[in-house]
């Protein structure tokens, strides 16, 4: 694990933070958008609260910070030099919660997807949306 952020990753890491209407998700939504599917979004009443929810499709996608939601051997997940060990409790609960929430949504009939950001990136975008729509079209076909 490499000892010191870059200050590319940090700033990255950074804009996270913040949550709601993040960048990746925007790209997530446009896309979808262009291709014609229809979506809710941040609905409340389900668990936790997923950014996009396809009804039709009853699938509900999570886009998903590196960092915030502790991607394991992602190069944008690594724990912060300082106060190292309350940012590890903090992501480690992050994660119990994501994985309840996908448990109940799954016990629900849910299909659950679960984009991280970095598969958002430029070199990956391409591969992550093609996998994408052949989710929706293996349900479509169903
Ligand atoms: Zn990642």
């Amino acid at each position: 694990m490499a000892d010191v952020h870059s200050k590319e990753v940090r700033s990255y890491n950074m804009s996270q933070i913040k949550g709601k209407n993040t960048k990746p998700e925007m790209l997530v939504r446009r896309y979808l958008h262009a291709q014609g599917f229809r979506y809710g979004l941040h609905n409340k009443k389900l668990p936790g609260k997923p950014d996009l929810v396809l009804r039709k499709y009853k699938t509900v996608i999570f886009v998903h910070g590196c960092f915030w939601h502790g991607h394991e051997g992602c190069k944008y997940f690594t724990i912060p030099k300082t106060r190292t060990e309350w940012w590890r409790q903090k992501i480690k609960r992050n994660k119990e919660l994501d994985s309840q929430h996908i448990k109940a949504l799954k016990s629900n009939n849910w299909h659950v997807i679960v984009i991280y950001q970095c598969e958002i990136k430029k070199d990956r975008r391409e591969k992550t949306f093609e996998n994408l729509l052949s989710h929706f079209s293996s349900i479509a076909n169903v």
